[in-house]
């Protein structure tokens, strides 16, 4: 996730437990993202869960799902990785992320993907 991309960002400071930030470098190191890359995408899936943002449309075409993010305004881009397979997030580069959760508890979307002949795993 690289900002800006052309929308406004907000800065602000944020004060962390010791503990919490070694946390988030590990993390973001192990998913070859900046912190505040990694930041705004646990924010992101924060707010697919509690219903403050959603995917606005959505196409599957050539292995990949292109959803529209309504909180980042921009396109997000998912591929299906058939070998695991699982849903690989280009944009939060993890397999676990509040698009994926949002792509799987999409009723639409899940019937779209079975008609790819893909097959994924139960996510929680
Ligand atoms: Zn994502």
């Amino acid at each position: 996730m690289v900002r800006p991309r052309g929308g406004a960002t907000e800065r602000w400071s944020l004060r962390l437990h010791p503990e919490v930030d070694k946390l988030l470098d590990k993390v973001a190191k192990e998913r070859g993202i900046s912190k505040n890359s990694l930041v705004e995408s646990i924010i992101l899936e924060w707010a697919y869960r509690n219903g403050y943002n959603k995917i606005l449309h959505a196409n599957i075409r050539n292995g990949r799902i292109a959803v529209w993010d309504f909180l980042l305004d921009e396109t997000v881009h998912i591929t299906y990785v058939e070998p695991e397979h699982r849903l690989y997030c280009e944009n939060c580069k993890t397999y676990d992320c509040g698009h994926i959760w949002a792509i799987m508890h999409d009723k639409d979307l899940r019937k779209k993907i079975k008609k790819e002949g893909w097959i994924i795993a139960e996510i929680s």
